[in-house]
C-alpha cells in the first residue's frame, strides 16, 4: 500500500538557484520554483493504521525544502567543479568561468549535480532514512523533484524490489 503526497497542494516547493556544469543553455545560473511530490510505499501498521502520518512526512519534506529555498544550489561531487569551502566563502571553477558566492547564499549539498535527477535521489534518501525510524515497515520512498509544472525527476529508494 502506498500514500501520495502532491506538493503543489500540501506545499512542498521551494525556489533555488543552480546551474548544470557545461551544458549548453542550463551552465549560466538561473532559478527554478520546485515542487516536490511524494510517494511512500509499506504496510500500515501500529494502533491507526497508518504506513506513515501524513503529517510527519511533510514535515521532513518541509524541513528540506526549507534548507533549499532561496539559496544557490552547489554539488559538492561533481566531477565537473572543483569546489572550495572557507568559512565566509565558496568558490569553484567550471572550464574558465570563476565564481566566488558569498557562503550564507549557498546550500551545500553531497551530490553530484542538481539535476531535477540529482535533487530527486537526496530528498529520496533523506526522506527514507527518516521515515524507516518511525515505522520498520516502510519499502520504500518514491520522490519526484519537479522544475516547474509538467517537468520532473523521479527517484525510488532504496529500490522497489528491496525490503
Ligand atoms: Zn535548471
Amino acid at each position: 500500500m502506498k500514500i501520495i503526497i502532491e506538493g503543489i497542494h500540501a506545499n512542498l516547493r521551494f525556489s533555488a538557484a543552480h546551474m548544470i556544469p557545461e551544458h549548453e543553455t542550463c551552465g549560466v545560473i538561473h532559478g527554478h520554483s520546485y515542487i516536490v511530490n511524494v510517494e511512500v510505499e509499506g504496510e500500515p501498521t501500529g494502533k491507526h493504521g497508518f504506513i506513515v502520518d501524513f503529517k510527519d512526512v511533510k514535515g521532513i519534506m518541509r524541513r528540506i525544502c526549507k534548507r533549499l529555498d532561496h539559496r544557490l544550489l552547489v554539488p559538492l561531487k561533481s566531477p565537473l567543479m572543483d569546489v572550495q569551502v572557507s568559512d565566509e566563502e565558496v568558490e569553484f571553477q567550471v572550464a574558465d568561468k570563476k565564481y566566488k558566492i558569498p557562503k550564507e547564499d549557498c546550500c551545500l549539498l553531497p551530490i553530484e549535480s542538481t539535476s531535477a535527477e540529482g535533487l530527486a535521489k537526496y530528498f529520496a534518501k533523506k526522506l527514507y532514512k527518516e521515515l524507516k525510524e518511525y515505522n520498520k515497515m516502510i519499502k520504500n520512498v518514491k520522490v519526484c523533484v519537479n522544475e516547474g509544472i509538467g517537468q520532473g525527476a523521479i527517484f525510488t529508494y532504496p529500490g522497489v524490489d528491496r525490503i
